[in-house]
């Protein structure tokens, strides 16, 4: 049985880091875990993109800040890294999200994951026998030789996948452009897209994860597009699927419409588990709603997904053509004719990457009308 704590908490450093500190000494003791002298730890954070801390798409930097003291407190030799979404240069990325300030004077390396390696076995050895869709997986050499991984994901919206928490912050563990590939390679099903995730968990399975929601985001996450919520909480478990279901939980939200907890599921990896401390309930938690986008007979399918699924609309007034999302667009379907942005919308294959990179809110979801309807008709029936 997987315990998971929760604790009501704020981001003044005197009280945070006396939270964090607690929090990973109980999973410590809840666990075989122990954080010792001389082991190099990976701290983890979501560094999506240069954002500043009060946006919440990313890891607020005194979480990590009070991780990595942790780390240094036991002798061990913390490292903090990520290979983010956009083109920015790591240093101002780290600089811009507020990391370089708070980190200033400790002795801990900042460093972007760029080399990857071919996945064998798991971290503790086991050899790793990887579902043939997922043969090519490479991972992060620095996280797969990592004595302890720290994770601590952001409590954010996906536009994607519903959610993003402890196991889909893993997937930063892929080293650069390969993210964009993988969106490419299983193009727009969610159901594979969420197994390579918990794969790529079962590979890395980090031994402390703890979720940053003081500040988290609601509506059309992860990037600026989506809503800073206040929630005040930080939660942690030794289990990276145990705290996520424990979040949807908190949320109000079906723990198995989360695609990555029923991927963990489905793989037996998501095992009971207990709450320690008083658990929130966060009301009217605003989802984005996951539709399948390839359905109907195969005839109708072009005018079924045209008309019935969501895509990503261009805010014209708010785009500065800076073209990030057309270099990160996996399926090639953004072109900037130096006036507007074009979506091709046969290509495109709902990864919201675009929405993720946008430094500017310039992106959002759009639903068609035809689906707006049916969406109002089911939510008359279900309220009867
Ligand atoms: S939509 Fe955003 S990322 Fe794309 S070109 Fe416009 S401002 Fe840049
Ligand atoms: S346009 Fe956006 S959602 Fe569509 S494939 Fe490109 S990045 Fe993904």
């Amino acid at each position: 049985m997987f315990k998971v704590i929760v604790k009501e908490s704020t981001y003044d450093y005197a009280v945070l880091r006396k939270d964090i500190f607690d929090m990973m000494a109980a999973i410590e003791d809840s666990s075989s875990v122990r954080i010792s002298a001389g082991q190099r730890v990976i701290v983890k954070p979501n560094l999506l993109a240069a954002a500043r801390p009060d946006k919440a798409v990313t890891t607020h930097p005194l979480i990590i800040k009070a991780a990595v003291e942790y780390v240094l407190e036991k002798g061990a030799l913390p490292q903090v890294s990520d290979s983010h979404a956009t083109f920015t240069k790591f240093p101002k990325l780290i600089e811009d999200c507020g990391i370089a300030e708070a980190l200033k004077g400790l002795p801990v390396e900042i460093k972007e994951f760029t080399v990857s390696k071919k996945v064998f076995s798991g971290r503790d050895g086991e050899e790793f026998t990887s579902a043939a869709r997922y043969n090519a997986l490479e991972l992060s050499e620095d996280a797969l030789a990592a004595d302890i991984i720290i994770n601590l994901p952001k409590l954010k919206t996906h536009t994607q996948m519903g959610l993003t928490l402890a196991v889909k912050n893993l997937f930063g563990c892929v080293v650069g452009k390969r993210k964009p590939q993988w969106h490419l390679n299983l193009g727009e099903n969610k159901e594979l897209f969420a197994g390579l995730l918990v794969e790529i968990y079962s590979v890395l399975r980090p031994e402390i994860n703890i979720i940053d929601g003081i500040l988290g985001m609601e509506g059309d996450g992860p990037g600026t597009s989506g809503i800073v919520r206040q929630m005040g909480v930080i939660m942690g478990s030794s289990n990276a699927v145990a705290l996520d279901m424990a979040v949807c939980r908190m949320l109000g939200v079906s723990e198995m419409s989360l695609p990555t907890n029923k991927a963990a599921s489905d793989r037996g990896l998501a095992g009971e588990f207990t709450i320690d401390g008083e658990m929130k309930h966060i009301e009217n938690f605003i989802v984005p709603t996951l539709t399948a986008i390839v359905f109907g007979p195969p005839f109708a399918r072009k005018l079924l997904r045209n008309n019935l699924t969501s895509h990503p609309l261009n805010i014209e007034g708010a785009c500065k053509l800076c073209n990030e999302c057309v270099k990160i667009c996996p399926a090639k379907a953004i072109a900037n004719d130096t006036k507007r942005l074009n979506f091709d919308y046969d290509k495109c294959i709902r990864c919201y990457c675009c929405l993720e990179v946008c430094p500017h809110k310039a992106i959002k979801v759009h639903q068609p009308l035809a689906l707006q309807s049916i969406r109002k008709i089911a939510k008359l029936f279900n309220s009867r």
